[in-house]
């Protein structure tokens, strides 16, 4: 019925492969009945049993209860998606995630971002939407800081690598951005788009480009320090 017989000889610390979760037996002396819980570090489901030879008892106990085990299972792995009442970092502020009740795309009114759809198709919409605000910023300040340097024609683009915040390839003038900055603030995603146009000047990171930074932004450093500090929290969201 469960894919898995009841047998006797299970032993303490034996791991069952039980159809979609794996099963962890353990045996506390101490402990005064059957329990069931769910170790959120390896996705195991962990029943602890009294005494050795209830562990069979314990497995028929731990099967019974396999909806409730893959459905919290689930909420684990989706714990990366955005998802209505979440609050999420937007330019310095936070913006609370909403279900707007039907299919619509996102829209964001008074601080509340809110989407049609479930699971994954909500997290696009929420994701499309922030991605077409960070080319929005992206655009307006990649402009400014090309003026500034002197040049124009600047095409930019955004992109989704872990760790990485902006490119820039000088020959074409093209930048592109982590789209993720968006959930940065302003002034970092700000010193972000000034250190790439600074790139279309000088490709390396020599003391010249960093001088152009400086000249373009302003101090850097703080910003800079940021993205070392926090930058890879914007990571954890996502499919
Ligand atoms: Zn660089």
């Amino acid at each position: 019925m469960f894919g898995l017989k009841t047998k006797p000889g299970y032993s303490a610390g034996q791991v069952l492969d039980a159809d979609g979760f794996q099963l962890r037996l353990k045996v506390n002396a101490r402990a005064k009945r059957i329990s069931l819980r769910l170790d959120n570090k390896t996705g195991e489901a962990v029943v602890t049993a009294p005494r050795l030879r209830d562990l069979g008892q314990a497995v028929e106990f731990a099967l019974t209860r396999r909806d409730w085990i893959l459905g919290h299972l689930e909420k684990r792995t989706v714990a990366g998606l955005f998802q209505p009442d979440m609050d999420i970092p937007y330019l310095g502020s936070q913006l609370r995630l909403s279900h707007s009740g039907d299919r619509a795309a996102a829209r964001l009114v008074g601080g509340v971002l809110s989407a049609g759809g479930d699971g994954e198709a909500y997290h696009r919409r929420i994701e499309r939407f922030l991605r077409q605000a960070a080319k929005d910023f992206a655009e307006t300040h990649t402009e400014l800081y090309a003026q500034k340097l002197g040049t124009a024609g600047v095409t930019v683009s955004l992109f989704d690598a872990k760790g990485r915040w902006g490119s820039c390839t000088p020959g074409r003038k093209a930048i592109r951005y982590s789209w993720r900055l968006i959930m940065s603030d302003e002034t970092v995603f700000s010193y972000v788009c000034a250190h790439e146009v600074a790139h279309l000047k000088h490709p390396d990171h020599s003391d010249r480009f960093w001088a152009e930074v400086e000249h373009l932004f302003g101090d850097y450093r703080p910003a800079r320090q940021w993205l070392k500090t926090h930058g890879t929290a914007l990571f954890g969201y996502g499919i």
